[in-house]
């Protein structure tokens, strides 16, 4: 498979490292001639510190990370008025980045195959049918079987395909500006490592940087979303009278490099045209008031490159990414939605009710609805999405029934299910598990249990590293083995499974479309696919030898 990807920005380097690894023919493009210089603090959390994890890359991004205890919120004369921990957001971990910082990174762990072009950007995409032909600004162009757009909020990908900005941006009412400055002065003024004014309707945040210098993050509300013409002029205007550092501040804005945008979601009803995906802020963006757009960016592109190396088909992979990944891109949205009252007080009474607020989050739970409230669930295991939304109600509907198994009682649930006794491949502890058997075969011994986890299960993967596994079912217990079902026989067990249980087929389908990710109705196409993502697999008594 050739991909084509527009954009080397978190979400287009992530995918093409993840493609690349996975033996596609990566090509991916970026229109600035060199690494973009401007930059921002990004607080990273959530799936996408998950998605580094699972990449190896934690410890090279901690090594340029910076170590932000708390936030202060200082007055015009620089008192501090309350405190912010940004931990507060992250229950697994948190790293804070310089956006360039990140994104080098992930530069230097691409695979040698993936042909990176600065200074190319798209301007023309035509659709091929079974492929996609895309024009570059220099008259070039480039075929692959699949077109991603990871080209930022205003992606052109996205204009020339899906239709204009104004179909998809919903603008939330601010402007934003991000720049950096050296400055010895104003880093020994300021009382903490990150300090934001604790003003109404404008705010500027300071972080002092290793380097010497000082990065600049600022936010004010506007009426309109269009971005003024001279960006250092308007700055100027719109943060003027904060008091504190920040005239200072102003008078260092530099003539370039400053980054100047709208504060916008983009928000669409499908993400993918044919040969041709969004991912990151071009199809979903979540804005800097979720705050974890660098995260969706990167843990999303990891499930894409994940369904585009296990599905069938192209089309099923865009399905698929749709279905497991837009939920997630979804709740942010609407956390970060919600958030902007909190994000920045329009009135002098907002602001007290942010300090008493603040102050509540000190005490134990109040911290984590404060946070469940403003940036939604930060998953430990956003990579497997189904997977962690299942895992809650299925442990605790199958803890019963192992409390059972393993006082001798599992008897009492007959033969509908039975309790797999494995050895952890990696731990080598014993582990028990409790399965539905949708179907038997008396004669040849067999007991037949789906795999709902797919490949990853971990009972699967167990019982195929170490074949000491015991089953019991019923009264009986014996030492086992197992074989994977054939697609056309997992399919036929499949449909038997649901005749015999008529009367909860919709129940079934319910639950089989949460696990597979995609609408399970039952026809013989799906049970097909499903046949392909969830190994059914028989388990039988061992032979004596
Ligand atoms: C001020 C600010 C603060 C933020 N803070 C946080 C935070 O604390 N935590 C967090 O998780 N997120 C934060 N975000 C959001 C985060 O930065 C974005 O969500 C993230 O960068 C999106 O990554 P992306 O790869 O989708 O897009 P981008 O980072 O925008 O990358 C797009 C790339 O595509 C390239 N490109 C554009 N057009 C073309 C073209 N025609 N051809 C070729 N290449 C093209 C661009 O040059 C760029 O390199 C913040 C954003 C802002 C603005």
């Amino acid at each position: 498979m050739r991909v084509v990807i527009c954009g080397a920005g978190i979400a287009g380097l992530t995918l093409a490292n993840r493609l690349a690894t996975s033996g596609a023919d990566t090509v991916l493009l970026e229109r600035s001639p060199v690494p973009r210089p401007e930059g921002y603090m990004i607080d990273f959390f959530g799936p996408g510190y998950d998605t580094a994890a699972a990449m190896g890359l934690l410890p090279a991004l901690r090594a340029v990370s910076y170590d932000i205890d708390e936030a202060q919120l200082v007055n015009e004369h620089g008192r501090c008025r309350a405190r912010v921990r940004p931990a507060l957001f992250a229950e697994q971990g948190l790293l804070d980045l310089m956006r360039p910082d990140l994104e080098r990174v992930l530069r230097e762990a691409l695979p040698a195959a993936v042909d990176l072009r600065f200074g190319s950007a798209v301007c023309d995409v035509a659709d091929l049918g079974d492929g996609i032909r895309v024009t570059l600004e220099d008259g070039s162009q480039v075929d692959a079987d699949l077109l991603v757009g990871a080209d930022g909020l205003h992606s052109t990908v996205r204009r020339l395909v899906f239709g204009p900005d104004s179909m998809f941006l919903r603008y939330l009412g601010f402007h934003t500006a991000a720049f950096t400055f050296h400055d010895t002065g104003i880093r020994s003024a300021m009382v903490g490592h990150f300090c934001l004014t604790d003003s109404i309707d404008r705010q500027v945040g300071l972080y002092a940087l290793r380097d010497g210098r000082i990065a600049v993050l600022a936010v004010h509300r506007c009426p309109d979303s269009t971005p003024p013409d001279d960006v250092r002029s308007a700055i100027r205007q719109a943060y003027s009278g904060l008091g504190w550092l920040v005239p200072d501040v102003l008078d260092r804005c530099p003539a370039e490099h400053i980054y100047y945008d709208q504060v916008a979601q983009v928000v669409m009803s499908s993400w993918h045209k044919g040969r041709v995906v969004l991912l990151g802020d071009a199809g979903y963006a979540v804005s800097l008031i979720a705050g974890q757009g660098a995260s969706l960016a990167m843990a999303g592109a990891y499930v894409l490159a994940d369904r585009l190396h296990e599905a069938e088909s192209i089309e099923e992979a865009l399905l698929d990414f749709e279905a497991v990944w837009r939920p997630m891109a979804e709740e942010k949205q609407r956390k970060g939605r919600a958030g902007t009252r909190w994000f920045l007080p329009s009135s002098a009474w907002q602001i007290r009710v942010r300090h008493v607020v603040l102050r509540c989050t000190r005490l134990p739970f109040v911290d984590h609805l404060v946070a469940t409230a403003l940036v939604g669930k930060s998953s430990g295991a956003i990579l497997e999405p189904d997977r962690t939304r299942m895992a809650k109600s299925l442990r605790t509907a199958l803890a019963a029934p192992t409390v059972l198994y393993a006082n001798g009682f599992g008897w009492l649930l007959g033969r509908r299910f039975l309790c797999l006794t494995h050895t952890g491949r990696r731990s080598g502890h014993r582990y028990r598990t409790v399965l539905e058997v949708i179907g038997a075969d008396r004669g040849a011994d067999e007991y037949l249990v789906i795999a709902g986890f797919g490949r990853s299960s971990d009972w699967l993967r167990n019982i195929e590293a170490h074949d000491d596994f015991e089953v019991i079912v019923g009264r009986d217990r014996f030492s086992a083995v197992h074989r994977v079902l054939s697609g056309a026989e997992a399919e036929s067990a499949m449909a038997s499974y649901e005749r015999a249980h008529r009367w909860i087929v919709p129940l079934i389908r319910r639950v089989l479309t949460r696990l597979l990710g995609w609408r399970y109705d039952s026809s013989p196409a799906a049970r097909a696919r499903l046949a392909r993502q969830l190994p059914v697999v028989a388990l039988s008594p061992r032979s004596p030898s």
